[in-house]
């Protein structure tokens, strides 16, 4: 059997993707996100769904554990839970900013603790960061979200130095806008309707979550030894 692959936010978009993807390659999976019954309709074989919440570093690491007892250790994690609120910086409410950072950035690290130490001492494994070109270049009313994808960023280069001399690769991925559920979390409802706007005049739709699986795949596949450091993955017609 191949190793295992983890992938975190899998009831959705990206992460379901992703699962699909890598089942069709015939990879054990261990999926997590908070809804976990849509984990379980994936119905995928070789597959193991848990509840958790990337932010409980505890429930995250048994989940991993458990997972390891099963198929062996991590060979790739995928770190690709996160949320959107998009909002003025001066208006939108703190506690927006920390669920945020909570999610996309605490979420990451946890989950690279989780299997960093036995990847160095195996000299072997993938550590993917879901970032965002939200993370290598501003745009309006994306400030707090920005903060997280820009520290995505940092922490993942800083941690493929950290971790290169122990072959251990990690790498980001940056897409731009891609239809997903991602946008129906913003509360405010002119944005949500701008935004559609945006999306509708510049004819960005054509790129789906199964391209950014499909890239995240083929970065994997690529040699231990060959490190696709950053990907940048966008619409032809996304404009910014
Ligand atoms: P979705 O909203 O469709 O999916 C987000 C996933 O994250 C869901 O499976 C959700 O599962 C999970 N999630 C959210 N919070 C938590 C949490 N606290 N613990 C565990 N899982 C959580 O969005 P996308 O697929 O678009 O987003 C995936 C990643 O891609 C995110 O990091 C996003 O920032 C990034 N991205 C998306 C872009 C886009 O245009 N779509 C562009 C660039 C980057 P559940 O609610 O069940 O817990």
């Amino acid at each position: 059997m191949k190793k295992l692959v983890v992938i975190t936010g899998a009831s959705s978009g990206f992460g379901k993707a992703l699962a699909l993807e890598f089942s069709k390659g015939g990879y054990p999976l261990l999926l997590l996100a908070r809804r976990v019954e849509l984990l379980e309709e994936l119905n995928l074989a070789n597959t193991i769904c848990e509840k958790v919440d990337v932010t409980n570093y505890e429930a995250f690491e048994k989940s991993v554990r458990k997972a390891e007892e099963l198929y062996g250790k991590t060979d790739l994690i995928i770190n690709n839970a996160g949320v959107m609120f998009l909002g003025n910086i001066a208006s939108q409410d703190p506690q927006q900013w920390q669920t945020m950072l909570d999610v996309n950035v605490m979420g990451v690290m946890n989950g690279m603790k989780i299997v960093m130490e036995d990847m160095k001492q195996r000299k072997c494994g993938t550590i993917v960061n879901i970032a965002s070109i939200a993370g290598v270049k501003p745009f309006p009313l994306h400030a707090a979200y920005c903060a997280t994808k820009y520290g995505v960023i940092g922490l993942s280069e800083t941690a493929r130095g950290e971790l290169a001399e122990h072959n251990v690769r990690v790498i980001r991925i940056c897409p731009g806008a891609v239809n997903t559920e991602l946008l129906s979390h913003t509360t405010s409802d002119e944005i949500k309707a701008n935004y559609k706007v945006w999306i509708e005049t510049t004819g960005v739709g054509s790129i789906t979550a199964n391209d950014i699986a499909k890239t995240v795949k083929f970065a994997y596949e690529m040699p231990q030894g060959v490190n696709l450091r950053e990907i940048q993955i966008a619409d032809t017609r996304q404009d910014a």
